[in-house]
């Protein structure tokens, strides 16, 4: 099939009952749900992106196996154009969403791509694990499937592994095996946009001990196999504000959830690693999929933070603040960490690294640079956007405020802003700047930039480690040169 509409993936939507459970409730028809209506029809979009003549041959390619078109995403990029091929679907799909929805069918599709471009992985440990992970990517890339992923263990007791846990299956791990396959129980998080996927793949972080052999499992599955249980986190909006209001909030939301295995049979040939530790330990540094989609993730983060500064600067312009010297230090410095994101991921992808398989990965020091910087220019971005808009984000009247006659004189005067601006402009920039910057929205996405891609503390100190063992600091052993204390004496 190769690319889909956004009909045909709203209709796969509608074809099935995932188990999903939102708000104390069962939800029974995922379409009809309006906390998760506007979601699915935002996806929508970018799938029918995919057929229009403006971006079709930027984001898609014809897949040389299958001669049909396929995103980009699914490309196993061998050099530097294939990479920019790729940053081009990247970046569609993350300016349709000002870089706001970090899940979109991309990301996985990358992950995938990276399984199976490593497929040599698996086959060390099991040829028909191997085998499993090529087929599966060919299932996702020639239906554009839309993966959602639970990759953490829930947070229970971290100072113990998973087998230490106080109920052997509060993490998922392997009940047993049958002919068909393997039984799996317990639950794994944080599956963002599960209701509103085709399929889930499990697979592991690293940090598995030995004794945790049960939970060394990759595998994957539809959205709706028989006692999958899907608990969604409180919603942050309820599917019914007006657009005008949150005009970000009720279009963006990214719902998250909690899957529960109730004894879920996984068939065998959907299983990619189980029962080997090593395996699950090494599955994330050793098969390209945290450095290729770091590159989706890099694409999209740069566009978020560019939204965020755009918006605080449009602000500041809207209410006459920009003329006072610390308000333009400050609109400075975000444009400054604009910049720098942006040529960190110039360098990544010019100074590409080549697998010894022939695979283009981005550059992984300005990529892991990238990671980094983002959870704290970001929060960043959105201190400054809070500070500058002061009182006036809080003030905002409604949509149905304006369309009050008895109102609108009132409205019209005293929210107008600077010369040229009218209060509807300014209102609704301010309204821009509180679901980022205000609405649990606006948290979660701050949240999801610290933690989407693993804790960012322990990154950076295995970036610093994997630093350490590649550099040598041999500028300070020159500097010593001239200043070792003999020579020092032999001058005089
Ligand atoms: C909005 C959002 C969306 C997400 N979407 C997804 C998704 O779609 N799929 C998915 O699989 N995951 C997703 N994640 C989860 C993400 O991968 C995790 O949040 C991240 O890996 C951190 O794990 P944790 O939240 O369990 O924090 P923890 O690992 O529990 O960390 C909590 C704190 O304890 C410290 N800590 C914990 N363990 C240790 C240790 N061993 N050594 C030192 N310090 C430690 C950490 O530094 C941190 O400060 C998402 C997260 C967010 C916030």
């Amino acid at each position: 099939m190769g690319i889909r509409t956004g009909e045909q993936y709203i209709n796969a939507v509608k074809s099935r009952k995932p188990e999903v459970w939102l708000a104390g409730k069962k939800v029974e028809n995922v379409f009809d749900e309006p906390v998760l209506r506007q979601t699915v029809i935002e996806i929508a979009k970018l799938y029918d992106m995919q057929h229009d003549p403006e971006y079709q041959d930027k984001i898609t390619h014809f897949c040389e196996e299958t001669g049909e078109r396929v995103n980009n995403a699914f490309l196993i990029p061998k050099n530097y154009e294939d990479l920019i091929k790729r940053r081009a679907a990247f970046e569609a799909f993350a300016k349709a969403t000002f870089g706001l929805m970090g899940r979109s069918p991309d990301f996985l599709n990358v992950v995938i791509t990276s399984m199976y471009s490593h497929s040599s992985f698996f086959e060390k440990y099991n040829k028909q694990w191997a085998e499993n992970i090529r087929r599966y990517y060919r299932l996702v890339r020639d239906n554009d499937l839309f993966l959602t992923h639970a990759i953490i263990n829930p947070q229970n007791d971290r100072s113990k592994s998973s087998h230490e846990q106080q109920d052997m299956f509060t993490h998922l791990g392997a009940v047993k095996e049958t002919p068909e396959g393997l039984v799996v129980r317990g639950a794994k998080f944080l599956a963002t946009l599960a209701p509103v996927a085709d399929e889930v793949i499990i697979y592991t972080f690293p940090g598995y001990k030995p004794g945790d052999e049960r939970y060394a499992l990759a595998f994957a599955l539809p959205i709706d196999t028989p006692g999958l249980r899907i608990i969604c986190r409180e919603p942050m909006q309820d599917g019914k504000r007006p657009l005008f209001d949150h005009p970000l909030a009720s279009r963006f939301e990214e719902i998250d959830a909690l899957l529960v295995f109730k004894d879920v049979l996984v068939p065998w040939d959907r299983v990619f690693i189980y029962n080997n530790v090593e395996a699950a330990n090494l599955l994330y540094p050793k098969t390209g999929i945290a450095q290729q989609p770091a590159h989706q993730s890099a694409v999209r983060g740069l566009l978020k933070l560019q939204f965020a500064t755009e918006v605080t600067c449009r602000l500041a312009d809207s209410i006459g603040v920009d003329v006072f010297l610390h308000v333009q230090e400050s609109l400075g410095e975000l444009i400054q960490a604009v910049e720098s994101i942006r040529a960190l991921l110039r360098i990544a992808e010019h100074e590409y690294e080549v697998t010894p398989e022939g695979e283009a990965m981005p550059n992984w020091v300005p990529l892991e640079t990238i990671r980094g910087l983002l959870p704290k220019m970001y929060p960043r971005a959105i201190e400054l956007m809070q500070t500058i808009g002061a009182g006036g984000l809080l003030l905002s009247p409604t949509g149905a405020d304006f369309e009050n006659p008895e109102l609108r004189e009132d409205i019209e005067r005293y929210y107008i802003g600077r010369a040229g601006v009218s209060a509807t402009d300014r209102v609704s920039v301010f309204k821009l700047a509180w679901d980022l910057c205000g609405e649990a929205f606006g948290q979660r996405l701050l949240q999801y930039e610290r933690y989407y891609t693993g804790d960012p503390i322990r990154k950076k100190a295995i970036f610093y480690n994997s630093i350490k063992r590649q550099r040598t600091f041999d500028m300070v052993d020159d500097a010593l040169q001239v200043s070792k204390l003999k020579e020092l004496v032999t001058n005089k």
